[in-house]
């Protein structure tokens, strides 16, 4: 399962993005990068709380083609016109604005992150023309498929090798360059998915395990069709913060040094309890009502300055009501379930297919009622896949817009697929004119990789 292999078959995709790069840069590719997205079936916003989440690459990817020359400079390109031109000294110490997350800043995070991990000086000089299928902002992590891309691309150009789980490490880091303060899955699953398994992956240490899905269903995304860019607003960070603060209340709450702890799993570890035990904890501990600065301070005894500057991020500086409760609840509640899904996966019951829907549409529901969020569309989207014959649906990555991700009978595909069309996508002409690539069936495929020219 190297991560390098020969480019043998053809494939129109990359003879398309050769031509665009020779005529943009008149010389040829001398490799290719491909880095998956990813569908997460369940397990959503806990990884950065510590807890394992279950989700398979896709076939949609960010594409590379990159040649190394001496000209001292990195020369980045995309077949989206969007995405403007960009061009950067390799000599020069690399800057990433969190204030404004253009498409290079991604790029630059994977540069960045593996030039730290090696502490290269001067980098090769390289040009690269980016080509991308994954719906952006929508939940299939185009950010992290775009930092992996980018990692393995300087990998290759530096010539500098490391294990899968190394680098899926750096690039989970070296994201966080953008502001984001995501946990990991991401880059994980980009880096370590198998064809034809979805995989359970923990954290600390990083693994990945096969997870068997049942061979009577398949898995069908859609796209509501309202992007959410995770690193242009704070809905992300909020969350990230309100779990970060959880932490800190439930170890003071049981007598322990708070400022250890930083994630919730840590306070479960600590304490050696079940995650039952751990949402009793919560009922108990942590009030509905939303907590004020002011009441979080008092209770942890920490000043509103040191409470700004270790608990807040950047982003994050303009809260004052933190639903400490329903954030927590979510967390141990969707992490229990990710354990659940594996089991029932791992012990085939003959009813694991329902089994399965039951605990997808119980992550949608703690998503949309306990973290909020979820937004209108994609509730009207999650109503119409189950009743269009899903046995199990749910919204899937960040959530407030992007994607949901349906269980649905093998059987009941075509019929499943026409129904959601006629009912969330014709009726609207924006939506319909995006149908193509908003549903369609996913099914698990491999890891980056390094293609290489012969
Ligand atoms: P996602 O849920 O897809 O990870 P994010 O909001 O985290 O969405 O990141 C989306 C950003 O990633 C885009 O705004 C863009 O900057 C970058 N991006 C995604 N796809 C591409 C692409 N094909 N080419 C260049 N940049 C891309
Ligand atoms: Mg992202």
């Amino acid at each position: 399962d190297s991560i390098r292999c020969p480019k043998t078959f053809p494939e129109e995709r990359l003879e398309a993005l050769k031509d665009t790069f020779e005529r943009k840069f008149g010389v040829s590719p001398i490799f290719y990068v491909r880095a998956p997205g990813r569908v997460n079936l369940i397990g959503e916003h806990i990884d950065y709380c510590g807890y394992s989440v279950l989700p398979m690459a896709i076939e949609q990817s960010i594409l590379a083609a990159v040649s190394v020359n001496s000209s001292g400079q990195i020369r980045l390109a995309n077949t989206d016109a969007q995405y403007q031109d960009y061009m950067v000294s390799c000599s020069a110490d690399i800057f990433i604005d969190r204030n404004n997350p253009k498409w290079h800043y991604y790029f630059l995070c994977g540069v960045k992150g593996v030039q730290e991990a090696f502490g290269i000086t001067e980098l090769a000089g390289m040009s690269c023309v980016v080509d991308g299928t994954i719906p952006p902002s929508s939940g299939l992590s185009s950010s992290s498929a775009l930092v992996c891309c980018a990692g393995l691309v300087t990998l290759e150009a530096n010539q500098k090798y490391m294990t899968k789980v190394a680098i899926a490490e750096i690039c989970a880091k070296c994201e966080l360059y953008i502001g984001t303060e995501g946990g990991g899955m991401d880059q994980s699953i980009c880096f370590l998915a198998e064809a034809g398994t979805a995989k359970l992956i923990e954290f600390q240490p990083l693994r990945a395990l096969d997870v068997k899905l049942p061979n009577g269903a398949v898995f069908v995304i859609s796209n509501c069709c309202l992007e959410m860019n995770k690193a242009a607003s704070s809905y992300f960070n909020i969350r990230v913060v309100e779990c970060r603060i959880a932490t800190k209340m439930l170890a003071k709450a049981r007598g322990l040094d708070f400022s250890r702890f930083l994630k919730l799993a840590q306070v479960q570890t600590e304490l050696k309890a079940s995650l039952k035990e751990m949402l009793l904890l919560v009922e108990e501990m942590l009030h509905v009502e939303p907590y004020s600065r002011e009441e979080i301070c008092k209770v942890l005894g920490i000043t509103m300055e040191q409470f700004s500057a270790d608990l807040l991020s950047d982003n994050t500086q303009h809260l004052t009501q933190f639903k400490l409760h329903q954030r927590a609840k979510h967390v141990y509640g969707e992490a229990a379930r990710v354990l659940h899904f594996k089991s029932v996966c791992d012990s085939e019951p003959a009813d694991s297919i329902q089994l399965l829907g039951e605990l997808m549409n119980q992550s949608h529901i703690s998503c949309r009622d306990l973290y909020e969020c979820s937004c209108p569309q994609l509730d009207q989207l999650v109503e119409i896949c189950l009743k269009s014959g899903a046995v199990g649906s749910r919204l899937t990555g960040a959530g407030w817009g992007g994607c949901a991700v349906s269980m649905v009978p093998r059987e009941r595909v075509e019929y499943f697929l026409q129904a959601v069309r006629d009912a969330y996508y014709l009726c609207d002409p924006l939506r319909a004119a995006m149908e193509k690539q908003s549903l369609f069936v996913s099914k698990p495929v491999g890891g980056a990789a390094v293609l290489l020219e012969h």
